[in-house]
């Protein structure tokens, strides 16, 4: 058998797709293994925006860990935790980035054979975290409120293409504003903020350390056409014979089409990107400088005028009264 054995992946369940960032089949995967009693590992947000890897054994624990946070998650006693389910004999399914998962490798220093199963994302990246904290701070502060919902990519209101941050963020008065803004993920897309060691990545390759490999599927046209409808669709690499036996037993579950690598690739699955010049000022000017001139210098974050809020307010009545038409 050749691996990477390559499928372009939809969930059947509408809710579990739109809940999760591309096409849902890292719920697919991880019900079954959650059904069997085994142990979930993945990363989710904290109640202070923070994102952390935690232990799930029910599917409402494992579904925070839905939805890509675009920041490096805190492993925290993750490690030693997967180590004492898989001496205490559970099965455990290890989700994160590439890193992580070779790191939780190196750390176990024994096979464990099918009891642990693990599932790499594809990754650009990961933001640093400091910058997220200064990010949410400088939003609370312009929009007087605190933040009490996140979501760091919105396909529900702008489509799975699109990237979109959404922060809801409630008022001295109770009320809720929600805020859209595209300043965080300019700060990601700049790969300023990305750690040191993300430029060397080893894992930017079709190898992978996991036994399932999964990512946005871009540029699905041209691996199988009429396939997407802008809701998300997983790509999905399965990279070993345990990979393979979780995808055959989850099939039914999802809507597939094989692929050819070839036809699936993406900058994450080549190389690592570049260091980009320009990254040492940005951290002397965010040691230094206000973040809202981190924002305007390198966020692209422009001031919202009198005139571009009315003009705004007319296309969304122009908008609303066409639909009523
Ligand atoms: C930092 C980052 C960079 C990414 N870069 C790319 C990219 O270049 N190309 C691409 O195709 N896709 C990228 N993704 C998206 C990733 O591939 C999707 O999370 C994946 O497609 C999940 O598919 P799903 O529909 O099964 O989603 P979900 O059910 O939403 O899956 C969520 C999974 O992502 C994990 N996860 C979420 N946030 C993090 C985090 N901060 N650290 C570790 N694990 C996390 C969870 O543990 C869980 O396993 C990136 C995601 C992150 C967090």
């Amino acid at each position: 058998m050749d691996f990477p054995i390559v499928y372009a992946v939809k969930h059947k369940d509408l809710d579990v797709r739109m809940a999760s960032r591309s096409g849902g089949i890292f719920t697919a995967v991880s019900d079954v293994v959650l059904e069997k009693g085994g142990i979930v590992y993945g990363c989710v947000l904290d109640e202070k925006f923070e994102a952390f890897h935690v232990r799930a054994t029910t599917k409402e624990e494992r579904n925070r860990m839905r939805g890509s946070k675009y920041i490096q998650s805190n492993m925290a006693d993750t490690f030693r935790n997967v180590k004492a389910d898989l001496e205490a004999g559970r099965k455990v399914l290890f989700s994160g980035t590439s890193c992580q998962v070779a790191g939780l490798l190196a750390f176990l220093r024994k096979d464990y054979g099918e009891q642990l199963f693990c599932m790499d994302i594809l990754c650009h990246g990961v933001p640093s975290p400091l910058v997220w904290k200064e990010y949410l701070q400088w939003q609370e502060e312009k929009n007087h409120g605190t933040c009490v919902e996140i979501d760091f990519r919105n396909k529900k209101d702008f489509g799975w293409d699109d990237h979109v941050e959404t922060l809801k963020i409630e008022k001295g008065d109770g009320t809720i504003e929600t805020v859209n803004s595209k300043v965080f993920r300019n700060l990601f897309y700049s790969h300023k903020i990305i750690r040191l060691s993300c430029y060397k990545c080893p894992y930017k390759d079709i190898t992978h350390p996991s036994d399932i490999t999964i990512g946005d599927f871009w540029r699905v046209d041209n691996a199988t056409p009429n396939f997407d409808d802008n809701k998300g669709v997983s790509l999905v690499l399965l990279n070993t014979e345990q990979g393979l036996a979780a995808f055959e037993a989850v099939k039914e579950n999802l809507d597939i089409r094989s692929c050819r690598i070839e036809d699936s690739m993406q900058v994450p699955l080549k190389k690592p990107f570049k260091r980009p010049e320009g990254r040492d000022e940005f951290w002397r000017d965010f040691g230094d400088k206000p973040f809202d001139y981190i924002a305007k210098k390198y966020g692209h974050y422009r001031e919202r005028t009198l005139l571009w809020k009315i003009r705004t307010k007319f296309k969304k009545l122009k908008k609303k009264f066409r639909k009523r038409k």
